[in-house]
């Protein structure tokens, strides 16, 4: 009998800790709705492991992905910066790459072929992705590794412009190597969050010479130590794509259908940025309290991220400050003091951890219908 128990209980244990492992899924996923017409694809392009500077083996990147509840992951190993070489030699700059994709294949993660371009200022650190050959894109002048980048369809974005090593101020250094690489047709994105660093005028040349803006971890050690422990989501862009394949989401980073998403940041163009708040806030309940013309609202934060509002509108809030916060994932009952029984409302309110412009947010409007 005592050994049944054991051996039962051994077997739930067995089954809990399997079932653990295979569901990959951390406490706090990363979720973001879709939008009106396409799918919102979670991504971080932007990562390493021991086969450049980073400190963990390509299949850990694909378990913390699953963890976050990623879609789309590349390790962009660097080509021109080896410091591992000599423990591990490597001379297929695609091995990363061909290690995540077996680790991923069991899921439903895609993975992305990728490399960094590493150079020193003005060129500095691009990666690109989609190509076909890392191997191909180790030159001796960036000149070349961008137009080998282009021969293979690659996607190709500016890694933190604004990093301090390289922009001793802080601020981007725009140079003609980028104008000949929009020339060319060899420069398509930007990033505007790196390692949780939000740089305006990385944004402000986003919106400029029309390149995607991107958000990423650029990690190298763990998730985990560098972002969870310290309370923070790993740095993300989220692509809406129309369908759920590769082929998709290169097409929406071409086109430039991203918002950059950080903690509660979101940084990205109005058209792509107002949906996406819209769709994460559902309207559960609409209804006055007894004998008043106090409208309750209630409304549920579908995203990961805490939403922070202003009242736009010329009705004022019975309870809440014309500031207030929704927490990720958590239910708020708004009371609007609409003064007379209303039909119908239109709900506006500014999102002010959004960016549409520097120093601009969105205003985001709700049909609110009163049964
Ligand atoms: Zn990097």
């Amino acid at each position: 009998m005592q050994k049944l128990r054991f051996l039962i209980s051994a077997l739930f244990l067995t089954q809990f800790v399997f079932g653990q492992l295979h569901s990959h899924k951390a406490s706090k996923t990363l979720n973001y709705p879709d939008i009106d017409g396409y799918i919102t694809l979670k991504t971080d392009l932007h990562q390493h492991s021991v086969f450049s500077d980073g400190d963990v083996w390509p299949t850990l990147r694909v378990q913390e992905a699953l963890r976050d509840n990623l879609d789309v992951i590349s390790l962009t190993e660097h080509l021109e910066y080896q410091p591992h070489k000599k423990d591990i030699p490597h001379p297929d700059r695609n091995r990363s790459y061909a290690i995540a994709l077996k680790e991923a294949a069991a899921h439903d993660l895609l993975i992305i072929r990728g490399a960094e371009i590493t150079r020193a200022a003005p060129i500095g650190h691009s990666n690109a992705v989609f190509i076909s050959d890392a191997n191909a894109l180790v030159a001796k002048d960036a000149v070349t590794s961008f137009e080998m980048a282009k021969k293979q369809g690659a996607f190709v974005f500016w890694n933190h412009p604004a990093w301090h090593a390289q922009a001793p101020k802080g601020n981007p250094i725009w140079s003609d190597f980028q104008d000949e690489r929009i020339k060319n047709g060899e420069l398509h994105g930007i990033e505007v969050i790196n390692t949780g660093d939000y740089a305006e005028e990385s944004f402000a040349l986003a919106l400029k010479h029309n390149l995607t803006i991107m958000g990423t971890s650029d990690i190298h050690g763990l998730i985990d130590w560098d972002y969870s422990e310290k309370g923070h989501q790993r740095p993300i862009t989220l692509v809406f794509a129309k369908e759920r394949t590769k082929e998709s989401l290169k097409e929406a980073l071409f086109k430039g259908r991203t918002v950059a998403v950080f903690n509660s940041l979101f940084i990205g163009k109005s058209e792509f940025v107002k949906p996406l708040i819209q769709s994460g806030i559902t309207v559960q309940k609409v209804n006055y309290i007894a004998n008043t013309s106090i409208l309750e609202i209630t409304l549920k934060n579908t995203t990961s991220s805490d939403l922070l509002f202003e009242n736009e509108m010329d009705y004022n809030f019975y309870h809440h400050p014309p500031v207030f916060e929704i927490p990720a994932e958590t239910t708020l009952i708004l009371q609007v003091k609409t003064l007379k029984k209303l039909d119908a409302l239109e709900l506006k309110l500014k999102a002010l951890g959004a960016y549409i412009a520097p120093k601009e947010h969105p205003i985001i409007h709700w049909d609110i219908k009163v049964k």
